[in-house]
């Protein structure tokens, strides 16, 4: 958690690195409760068609409202989680969560859209990842085409291997898989060819200034081009102005998701967005 000095072959803390250790310790242990006392919940993201302006899906994004610390941000919980190996838990809460979600929608009468997850490295490592997902479908009964499986690119990176044994396995099931954060890490367009993947979710930090920042505006194209080629549909992540739009359109994007269209929102006020089942 915290660096530590050695002097006379001793650990030594400062007073100030205790408080950081400490304060680790103690939010570990709320995250552990929290995950039983259902102080997390679920927010949704829609994702948007960029030609047609239509709904085609959700992404979930995990939060953590503390009882006395208030808001605490997946930034700060996820990589602890990840960090402590509570991930596995929260994983396995969020994809179960999602899919009852998924199933009160359908029974109060709206179409069941595809929900995407966030899934960690630690996670998909493990080798009963597939069945557990496999599992937990069939407890809710949520169809694989209803489900999508957000992995970071430095994800897909450790474990090369096994990892696109795993993918293979939830892409023979029929699950959407999709490259989160594509930019940010290593970046070889090699996963296009070597991995099982759908989509391809470019990072925020090239979408956001694209249109007045020519150097990143020929990385987002480059990259839905390569994506293409390699038959790969493109998100844009962030996605805040209306001129990020017009340019992903010009470029032949496929989807988008930002504030622009909505933010993450609670599951009531995500119901106002979906479409019901035709009868
Ligand atoms: P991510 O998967 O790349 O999710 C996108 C993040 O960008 C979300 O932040 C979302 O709220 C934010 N965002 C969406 N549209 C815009 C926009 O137009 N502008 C800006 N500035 N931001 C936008 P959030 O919810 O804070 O999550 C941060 C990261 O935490 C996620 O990045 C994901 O890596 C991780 N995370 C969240 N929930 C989970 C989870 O359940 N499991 C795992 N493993 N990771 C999670
Ligand atoms: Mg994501
Ligand atoms: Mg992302
Ligand atoms: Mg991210």
């Amino acid at each position: 958690y915290c660096k530590v000095n050695g002097r006379n072959g001793k650990l030594v803390y400062s007073k100030e690195m205790n408080q950081t250790y400490n304060d680790l310790i103690l939010l570990e242990g709320e995250l552990r409760r929290a995950l039983t006392k259902e102080e997390l919940t679920l927010y949704y993201q829609p994702k948007i068609d960029v030609n047609s302006g239509e709904i085609i899906g959700m992404e979930a994004l995990t939060r953590w409202f503390h009882p006395e610390r208030g808001f605490i941000s997946p930034q700060r919980f996820i990589t602890l989680a990840e960090e402590t190996g509570l991930i596995i838990q929260l994983g396995e809460w969020v994809i179960k969560e999602a899919c009852r979600q998924q199933k009160q929608w359908k029974e109060a009468g709206f179409k069941m859209q595809r929900v995407a997850i966030n899934v960690s490295a630690l996670e998909i490592q493990r080798k009963d990842f597939t069945a557990k997902v496999r599992n937990i479908l069939k407890e809710t009964g949520v169809p694989p085409q209803c489900l999508e499986l957000e992995i970071t690119e430095n994800s897909v990176m450790q474990n090369t291997e096994e990892c696109i044994e795993t993918m293979n396995e939830l892409r023979e099931m029929g699950i959407t898989l999709s490259i989160d954060d594509f930019g940010t890490g290593y970046s070889s367009f090699g996963y296009l060819r070597k991995f099982p993947i759908n989509h391809l979710k470019i990072d925020q930090s090239f979408i956001r200034d694209a249109f007045h920042e020519p150097s990143n505006a020929e990385i987002v194209k480059a990259m839905i081009q390569l994506a293409h080629t390699f038959g790969v549909k493109v998100v844009a992540e962030g996605v805040e102005e209306r001129a990020a739009l017009d340019f992903l359109k010009h470029q032949n994007c496929d989807y988008y998701q930002g504030y622009y269209f909505s933010r993450p929102v609670p599951a009531e006020e995500f119901e106002n967005m979906l479409i019901p089942e035709e009868v």
